[in-house]
């Protein structure tokens, strides 16, 4: 296929939040791909934290992390999910990091004496973060989706950015608005009057839609669609339905069929000729839709009431559990109310369970108590990060007998430090983007569950942690049971803890959450499920 010059496309959205921008912004990137572009989804978050590292998972969700090692948005995980593609540093900009840079600037002098505003200098940045991903040559298509709502104080310096730079580029960017259209049902109507006065709201700031897309629980009618051309002075193609969906990747299917992606081609003026390639996509669909079987799993986190906290894992069981032809049902776990008492009673007839991510001391003996439970009665148990720990843990108490054993992040004082500090952590004070981040390399043992599941040595696995498995007990959980078989092959760092004499026991320090994706499920998430559909049996 013929290269084109980079084209932006800037998904902004209106009336409400939560209306899935991230959802049409990769289905869109799934539609360009699979004609062939090469496609980058990039995230604008209007809030000052530098990134959302520092935030309680209550506030913003999950935390996803890149290859590279940035802390980033979760929707960084749905672009990945879909479109199969690493993203980067550059893949998410916040209001604090364009700030932060140019303040720096200001401090070292580059502006020259001049009065720092946020026209133009804020301007300015945000732009330069926008074309990064452009100018590699990498992409014909970079999409840039607009955290927040238009009309919000935060979002203005974004909204100006993308303004200006389609006054440079003109035909060679365009503009998406995702709205709500409301059912009144008193009424039994669609309203579109919330979306003209979005629409409007944006041409405030100098923006004309070029396309809606159009959030709706009923379809539109032609004589809606006609209305909502009219009235937001877009052509009446260029209206987009986009129905609620059983799954979300259904919707690249959904924006398929409302031609959303003919219609972006129409408009940047691309002639375009090849089909699009949704086989595999399609195959995983049908797979889905239609599981032989199915399997209870539980989640120990502590994070449990909103479910967007372990976005990347529930993520990842439907990948792998589509693969595997089964339908993987979650019972979610509260770590803090699994006592001693309720956890044969919680945990009963689960045929897997998986103990979350974390930090901090709180629910960590309900994740100890599951791991017991689960350890003793043979049900395969997946640990991620603090779950590996955990099972670190709990296998010294109540094997080793080492009733003092801990992690130093629980107890600082503790004298069976099983996991500790890392060394190269232990003079950092600052809290953001400060952990050991990103992918690493480990070299796995060959007679292990982890090593059928990757069926390779070398593997690369990315991370989020301050703490580790303490190699002075190496050789005593190795002698008695429990065998560390992956390691770091620079520094030794224990990756990967299992138990040979179990169904499925395995934990990770790493996170094979975040490179699950559709196409290609997760090698380890593959293994836990067939331990959990072969315990059902
Ligand atoms: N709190 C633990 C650490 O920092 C585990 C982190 C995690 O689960 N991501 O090592």
């Amino acid at each position: 296929m013929n290269r084109i010059s980079t084209k932006y496309i800037f998904v902004t959205g209106g009336v409400t939040s939560s209306l899935g921008k991230g959802i049409i912004a990769a289905s869109l990137g799934k539609l360009l791909i699979s004609r062939g572009y090469k496609v980058t989804i990039q995230k604008l978050d209007p809030y000052i934290n530098i990134d959302p590292g520092t935030m309680n998972p209550y506030e913003h969700g999950e935390c996803y992390v890149t290859y590279d090692g940035a802390e980033t948005d979760l929707d960084l995980g749905h672009y990945e999910r879909f479109l199969a593609n690493k993203t980067s540093q550059a893949n998410n900009v916040t209001t604090g990091s364009i700030y932060q840079t140019v303040i720096d600037k200001e401090r070292k002098g580059d502006y020259l004496g001049k009065t720092v505003q946020i026209i133009p200098h804020i301007t300015d940045e945000i732009k330069r973060r926008i074309k990064i991903l452009g100018d590699t040559g990498e992409f014909d298509f970079v999409i840039t989706e607009i955290g927040g709502t238009v009309g919000d104080i935060e979002s203005l310096p974004y909204i100006e950015a993308v303004r200006q730079i389609k006054w440079e580029m003109q035909s060679s960017a365009i503009y998406i608005h995702l709205t709500l259209i409301p059912y009144l049902s008193a009424a039994g109507e669609l309203k579109t009057k919330p979306t003209q006065h979005s629409v409007k709201t944006l041409l405030e700031s100098g923006i004309q839609p070029d396309i809606l897309v159009c959030r709706t629980e009923h379809p539109l009618t032609e004589n809606i669609r006609q209305k909502i051309a009219l009235f937001c002075n877009v052509e009446k193609e260029a209206v987009i339905e986009s129905m609620d969906a059983k799954s979300i990747y259904e919707v690249p299917l959904l924006m398929q069929k409302e031609n959303l992606d003919k219609v972006i081609l129409k408009k940047l003026n691309i002639k375009d000729t090849a089909d699009v390639q949704l086989d595999k996509w399609n195959n995983f669909l049908f797979k889905l839709n239609n599981p032989k079987k199915e399997v209870n799993v539980g989640l120990v986190g502590k994070y449990i009431k909103l479910k967007d906290s372990y976005k990347s894992i529930c993520e990842a069981f439907i990948h792998s559990g589509t693969e595997k032809d089964c339908k993987v049902n979650i019972k979610w776990i509260h770590a803090e109310e699994l006592g001693d008492e309720n956890v044969n009673e919680s945990l009963k007839g689960l045929n897997g369970v998986l103990v979350a991510p974390g930090f901090g001391d709180r629910g960590i003996e309900g994740k100890i108590n599951a791991i017991r439970y689960v350890r003793e009665n043979n049900i395969p148990f997946f640990g991620i990060c603090l779950g590996m720990q955990c099972a670190v843990i709990e296998f010294a108490r109540n094997v080793l007998k080492m009733p003092e054993a801990n992690s130093k992040e629980m107890n600082p004082n503790t004298d069976q430090p099983v996991i500790d500090i890392m060394e190269d952590q232990k003079n950092v004070s600052n809290k953001g983007g400060t952990m050991r981040l990103g992918e690493y390399n480990c070299t796995l043992e060959k007679n292990s569950y982890s090593f059928a599941a990757y069926k390779n040595i070398n593997i690369q696995e990315r991370h989020r942690h301050r703490y580790e498995f303490n190699n002075k007990y190496f050789d005593l959980y190795n002698s008695s049971g429990m065998h560390c078989v992956g390691k770091n092959p620079e520094n030794n760092l224990v990756e990967i803890i299992e138990i040979p004499n179990h169904p499925w026991f395995v934990g990770v320090q790493f996170h094979p959450e975040y490179s699950s994706n559709v196409l290609n499920p997760h090698p380890l998430f593959n293994s836990f499920i067939e331990a959990c559909i072969i315990n059902k049996k």
